[in-house]
């Protein structure tokens, strides 16, 4: 790969070209996201707060920079550049709330990359890098979370595709994707990290229906049901009943929270700027509180930045991938409940609520940050990552 790594110096600044595009991504979503832009935009039955038109223009923008496909190596139609680039687009995408964070690339990017053949490749990668398309990730359901050996979906070979039977839970924006990425048993008799495969299918497809769920802060999951779905014979990714150690492999790939990050640096600002602008910042519980914060966000960042330098390097780094994702998960927490005990009553106040301070931010956050430490692997199984990677400590026999 071009370009300049992000190595760590002692004062862990970025390299000057990093430094560079951070700035230029950072005015990019400044524009968008400014209020005269994102007026009557907003959609809260979306994950990301804004309508699926909003999303898709913004995404689509993003492509024409060359922001999506950033880290893509050069011979697939991207950028090239070192994966702290896609990190600091996502830091950024967060810090502005924009509807950039689950991109087509970012959810199935490592899948297609590392699965499709050519002519895969060539049908999905084009639309993924030029923002024109959106995916999603179908891994988890109804009795299928943490442990995904429960997987029962099922995909038969008939004719020259499969037929797909069962449901997938908990589907991040299923609602509005053209393609869904999934996991089904392929062979019933066999050990399940040796009988299922991936597939990536089209969801507009006849046999499939979406549901959407509404999740505490009404936003909404996916329910996918399968029906007889008839899907194309190269909707298969990958090898036949390949589909347990290339899952394994994506959900490892590329991970480093720094959109966590993002979002954690943007609230703890604004509660900064709020204790200033207040008799609160002369309160010494107060200052303590916040300075407090401030060393466990320069914590977390660090976290984040010393994965983004090993992926750089082309490592994949485990354990230290589930430190920054612990650690970045519930800094946010205690920053969202810092933020409810500053503001009192009024803080409680939800988005849409007239005298509702920073239109209830810190509400919605308070209620959105419970998920984090649950999805991507809930915490506990990190904290076990780290005890087995990060500490030589055996597992359960
Ligand atoms: C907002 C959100 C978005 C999501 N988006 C997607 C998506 O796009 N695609 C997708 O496929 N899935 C998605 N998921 C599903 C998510 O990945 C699962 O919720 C997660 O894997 C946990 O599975 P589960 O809900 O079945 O919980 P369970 O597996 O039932 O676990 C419940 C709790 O039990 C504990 N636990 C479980 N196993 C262990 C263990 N071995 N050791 C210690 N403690 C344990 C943990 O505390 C865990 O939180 C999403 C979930 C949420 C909340």
């Amino acid at each position: 790969m071009k370009g300049r790594r992000y190595t760590p110096g002692v004062d862990f600044e970025y390299p000057a070209e990093l430094a560079a595009f951070q700035a230029e991504v950072r005015a990019f979503f400044a524009e968008e996201m400014a209020p005269e832009r994102t007026r009557g935009q907003r959609d809260p039955r979306d994950l990301t707060g804004y309508s699926e038109a909003f999303e898709r223009a913004l995404q689509r923008r993003a492509g024409e920079r060359g922001y999506l496909g950033i880290s893509v190596p050069r011979e697939h139609g991207g950028g090239g550049r070192p994966l702290s680039y896609k990190a600091v687009f996502g830091f950024e995408a967060a810090y502005h709330d924009a509807p950039a964070i689950d991109t087509a690339l970012t959810l199935v990017g490592s899948q297609v990359l590392g699965y499709a053949d050519d002519r895969q490749r060539e049908r999905y990668l084009p639309r993924m890098l030029a923002g024109e398309v959106l995916m999603s990730v179908a891994y988890t359901e109804p009795e299928a979370g943490s442990d995904l050996t429960r997987i029962q979906t099922s995909a038969r070979r008939e004719g020259g595709g499969f037929v797909i039977d069962g449901v997938k839970a908990l589907v991040t924006g299923a609602h509005k994707s053209e393609y869904a990425c999934l996991v089904a048993r392929t062979d019933p008799d066999a050990p399940p990290r040796r009988g299922m495969s991936m597939f990536l299918v089209d969801l507009r497809g006849s046999g499939i229906r979406v549901e959407r769920r509404e999740t505490m802060n009404r936003w909404t999951l996916g329910e996918i049901h399968f029906e007889s779905a008839r899907v194309p014979g190269d909707a298969l990714l990958g090898e036949w009943n390949r589909g347990w150690p290339q899952m394994a492999g994506s959900l490892l790939a590329e991970r480093s929270g720094m959109a966590h990050m993002g979002w954690a640096t943007r609230n703890l600002e604004i509660l900064c700027a709020h204790a200033r602008g207040t008799e609160l910042g002369g309160r010494g519980e107060v200052r303590e509180r916040l300075a407090a914060l401030r060393c466990e966000l320069a914590t977390g960042l660090h976290f984040a930045k010393r994965v983004m330098w090993r992926q750089d390097r082309g490592e994949v780094p485990v354990h230290e991938a589930s430190m920054a994702k612990v650690y970045a998960t519930e800094l946010l927490q205690r920053i969202a409940r810092l933020g409810l005990e500053l503001l009192g009553p009024e803080g409680t106040l939800y988005r849409g609520s007239p005298s509702a301070p920073y239109d209830g931010l810190f509400a919605w956050e308070a209620i959105e940050r419970i998920h984090p430490t649950l999805s991507v692997g809930a915490n506990e199984l990190q904290r076990d990552a780290i005890a087995r990677a990060g500490l030589s400590l055996p597992g359960d026999p």
